[in-house]
């Protein structure tokens, strides 16, 4: 079952095409890895997805439901119901400074759903639990490290309940040895079954956890397929350059 469905997905900036027509679905329960260069529009791709962008054609269709406004910013009431079905997860953690741990995580429910203080905390500190967390519940993000602050913000952003996690090169900011205790926590997703968009440069996690494959190259997909189709059987030269560069 297709939970998302994006249809000729177009967005420029001033005269720049950035997304040129993408389609593409994501099937529930599936893992799907989206690579391609710096600049492709994979970043851009996500923010439409979650309504940070503005888009100027195409429709995306979440649980068969449409949500996405074409030409205009998303009304508030959109962006509540796009909230309690995506999470994101960005490349710089954009957690709450003035905030600690556990306060990261309660905010934004706190604001949407209905539920007691108790049961708030109940679910926070389980969430932290399960990203091995817990035990700094109470600290300030400027006092974890890279690894830590991401396995917050994977928390934070799995308190709203969401049906998608969309993650944005969600290890790219971190010293290679604190790469895996992120990724180990996505893997535990991915077989949680938990439906997942993760734009990323590793190209192990791709190849193992991904379900499909998705390369952009200048705001199109060019290639896409199970990890076995898309890096033993590589159609155009412009994936083979990029993944002799990037293996
Ligand atoms: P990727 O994530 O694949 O590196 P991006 O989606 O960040 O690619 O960017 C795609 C293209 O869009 C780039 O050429 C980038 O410079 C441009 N771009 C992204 N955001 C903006 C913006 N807010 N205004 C103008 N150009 C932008
Ligand atoms: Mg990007």
């Amino acid at each position: 079952m297709a939970i998302m469905e994006v249809t000729n997905l177009k967005k420029t900036f001033g005269d720049l095409e950035v997304l040129k027509s993408i389609t593409f679905d994501v099937q529930k329960n599936e893992v799907v890895a989206v690579i391609g260069p710096s600049g492709s529009g994979k970043s851009t791709m996500l923010r439409s997805l979650v309504h940070l962008e503005k888009i100027d054609d195409g429709t995306i269709n979440i649980d068969g439901e449409y949500l996405v406004n074409k030409g205009a910013y998303a009304s508030p009431s959109d962006l509540k119901r796009a909230s309690t079905k995506m999470g994101m997860v960005f490349q710089h953690f954009n957690l709450f400074p003035h905030l600690t741990v556990k306060e990261n995580l309660e905010m934004a429910p706190k604001l949407v759903k209905k539920e007691t203080a108790q049961e708030l905390s109940r679910r926070s500190m389980e969430l932290l639990e399960k990203v091995g967390m817990a035990d700094k519940a109470s600290a300030y993000p400027s006092n974890l490290s890279g690894g830590q602050k991401q396995r917050v913000a994977i928390a934070r952003a799995l308190m709203m309940q969401p049906d998608i996690l969309l993650f944005d090169e969600p290890t790219s900011a971190l010293d290679p040895e604190l790469t895996g205790e992120v990724l180990s926590v996505m893997k535990e997703l991915a077989k949680e079954q938990m439906t997942m968009i993760v734009v990323t440069h590793e190209m192990g996690f791709a190849r193992e956890v991904a379900n499909r494959v998705l390369f952009m190259d200048q705001g199109e997909i060019l290639e896409a397929g199970t990890p076995e189709e898309v890096f033993d059987n590589l159609q155009f030269e412009r994936t083979k350059a990029f993944l002799r560069r990037n293996l």
